[in-house]
């Protein structure tokens, strides 16, 4: 039976690593044999010490070949006489540090000896322990080392050295060929790279390739991750999660700064809106509204927008406004609200969609377009304004606010995403309907709430919505902000606007709308509505220019031709067989009218020569024949001097009247307004 030496005893016997060993195992130049079993129950093996002796005799230079990457063989360490390894001989030989790592290893052993000597019973475990600690090594480490001493001496404690600590055993030129592998948008893994880089490369030389591991730590170690995240990733990923970002300090004053964006919730709604979309294979149940028909022809499911105005200081939301789609008219009436509710803000930001870059709210600066070098140059970091002369316009002039526009694709510029998160995060998920935050992490039973139709309608989660607001407002500190949104704004005296000249500048506008008999017609979304007030009586058959919210369509302003500003609520539809409101408006709007038509009438009556209103004659042919049949009638009826005395009288105060009121007479054009008085 031939002798069975360990791996770490051939290791010794040859002057090698142990990992340089099994490697020689593995490339069949030593042949290793089993010795037995571990208790964990693998086979352990040995190597048969003849094999040992012939290699080692064999090959006098294995020592340097089957081990390149590295420094001198531990024989030839420089010992003093009595085996210990001379550290002043060792720093003369450039490898100080190895020497100073073997003394600190020598302290730490010998520590842990002294500790483990004076130990009580069961205390060398809590002795390794505490040496562990003490020197921020690992309890195993601390073990393998006075195995280590124990076994070979002081000089076993000397570290293994490499090319250099951290450094990697791959070639230059090998490092940038896996480099130029590795760092691009294929997202090559380190499997990849090894086989189809480093493998090749080291045939190529004819030399035994390093282990996968080694190239997965020279991927780790060496390859940043600004690279790793540039190259592979892309562009966004780098300035997501890359780029420098400055932190801002929070505005302290509310409405100092004010930020607007849209949002599409992680959440599914029901909209009555007759389409049935969205049901996905549900679609043929009875719809959850109640209407009895098929979903496919009833009610959609769909997702809200929010668009949202949030004060920086305080993270309140200001202005809001729930909705299908982003809309141009949503953030103007979000931001009508919010200026009504809190005030004028000095600065407003804006982002680039183009429904922040309306008309109404500023148009869409020139140079925003295609933004130069010299706009963004210097401006990478919020707040990323153009010039200010670029943004000059009506409303924020009006209102002396500074508007900024957010630099095109800087999506992390806007300051108003974390706070949204903030406040959706609270709750978004525990509203049936939640997608989850994009489609992989969609909730399974999604499925189960969208076929049971357990969603909530789009004005139940405007409810939802709004009492989480106000919890928001009232309890919720967000970040460093020390305070609740609505303490920010207890004390604050914010700048204020008349609501008309507000309602001028930021509602929609409908230029030439005809009022009618019945009123002021408007649709919007399909919903046709219908606006009557007394006053706008007088101008039925008027072209008007009517403003309006038509999300908040209790009232609309007609502006009328004789520049009036009038506020027409909702009409009432009359019904059958009743008097009420509607009649009753209508009674009142007639009665205006005819005011309205006595008061011009006493304007103008006789305000025209009577040669120019009868420019022909003919009435006045007609006058002068009625009078001459009044007067042979009366010559012919009245025969007694008495009765002719009294007709002049008559005439005679006739006469005195017409000429004290020279306007007053009467002609074929007054009867209309007997007729309607
Ligand atoms: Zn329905």
């Amino acid at each position: 039976m031939t002798e069975l030496l360990t791996f770490r005893d051939a290791a010794t016997q040859l002057s090698l690593s142990l990992r340089s060993v099994r490697r020689l195992v593995r490339l069949g130049r030593l042949q290793a044999e089993p010795t037995g079993r571990h208790p964990n129950g693998k086979i352990t093996y040995g190597i048969a010490r003849a094999a040992v002796e012939g290699l080692a005799l064999g090959d006098s230079r294995l020592a340097l070949t089957a081990a390149p990457a590295r420094g001198p063989a531990p024989d030839m360490v420089p010992l003093t006489h009595d085996g210990i390894p001379d550290v002043a001989a060792m720093r003369a030989l450039g490898l100080a540090s190895h020497a100073s790592e073997w003394d600190r290893r020598m302290r730490i052993v010998a520590e842990y000896a002294d500790r483990q000597l004076h130990a009580a019973h069961g205390g060398k475990r809590a002795a390794a322990h505490l040496v562990a600690a003490k020197y921020g090594e690992s309890v195993s480490t601390i073990y393998r080392w006075w195995k280590d001493l124990r076994d070979g001496g002081p000089a076993a404690l000397l570290p293994a050295w490499r090319v250099s600590e951290g450094g990697t055993v791959l070639p230059a030129d090998l490092q940038c060929q896996v480099r130029e592998f590795y760092l691009n948008s294929r997202r090559a893994t380190v499997a990849q790279v090894y086989s189809h880089v480093v493998l090749p490369y080291y045939k190529d030389i004819s030399q035994d390739p390093p282990h996968r591991s080694t190239v997965a730590r020279f991927v780790r170690k060496h390859i940043l991750p600004l690279e790793k995240v540039f190259w592979r990733e892309g562009r966004r990923a780098y300035e997501a999660d890359a780029a420098p970002k400055v932190v801002r300090a929070l505005p302290t004053e509310p409405n100092d700064w004010w930020c607007a964006d849209h949002r599409l919730w992680d959440l599914m709604v029901i909209v009555p809106d007759g389409r049935g979309a969205g049901w996905g294979k549900h679609e043929k149940t009875a719809c959850p509204c109640g209407s009895g028909r098929e979903r496919r022809h009833c009610c959609s499911v769909r997702r809200p927008w929010l668009s949202m105005i949030v004060d920086i200081a305080s993270a309140a939301f200001v202005g809001y406004r729930l909705g299908l789609v982003p809309t141009a008219s949503g953030v103007c009436h979000a931001l009508r609200s919010a200026i009504l509710r809190a005030g004028i803000p000095k600065h407003f930001y804006r982002d680039n969609g183009r429904e922040f870059s309306a008309r109404r709210l500023g148009g869409r600066a020139d140079r925003l377009l295609k933004p130069l070098r010299t706009d963004l140059d210097g401006r990478q970091q919020w707040p990323c304004a153009l010039p200010p002369d670029v943004e000059q316009c009506g409303v924020w002039t009006a209102l002396d606010v500074e508007l900024v526009t957010a630099l095109p694709y800087h999506p992390w510029s806007k300051p108003i995403e974390s706070i949204f998160h903030a406040f959706s995060g609270q709750w978004e998920n525990l509203v049936p309907g939640w997608t989850g935050r994009d489609a992989k992490k969609k909730p399974e039973i999604l499925d189960t709430q969208i076929r049971d139709g357990m969603l909530l309608f789009l004005p139940e989660f405007e409810a939802v919505f709004d009492e989480q607001l106000q919890r928001w407002h009232t309890d919720h500190v967000c970040g460093d902000r020390g305070k609740p949104p609505a303490a920010f704004y207890e004390d604050f005296q914010p700048r204020t606007i008349d609501p008309a000249t507000l309602n001028f500048l930021l509602q929609d506008e409908r230029p030439r709308v005809h009022v009618e008999q019945t009123g002021v017609n408007l649709q919007s979304a399909g919903v046709q509505m219908r606006f009557w007030s007394d006053e706008l009586s007088i101008y039925v058959g008027c072209v008007v220019t009517v403003r309006w919210d038509p999300e908040e369509s209790g009232c609309i302003w007609v502006y009328t031709p004789d520049k009036r500003v009038l506020a027409v609520p909702r009409a009432r539809d009359a019904q059958w067989g009743e008097w009420g409101d509607a009649n009753l408006a209508s009674k009142r709007g007639a009665r205006l009218q005819r005011e309205y038509l006595r008061a011009r009438a006493v304007e103008m009556h006789g305000a025209t020569p009577l040669a120019r209103l009868d420019p022909i004659g003919a009435v006045a042919t007609i006058h002068q024949r009625e009078a001459d049949v009044a007067a042979a009638e009366m010559q012919r009826s009245v025969a007694d001097d008495r009765v002719r005395e009294l007709v002049a009288c008559q005439q005679l105060a006739v006469e005195a009247a017409a000429s004290a009121q020279p306007r007053k007479r009467t002609t074929i054009y007054d009867e209309g307004l007997a007729d309607i008085a």
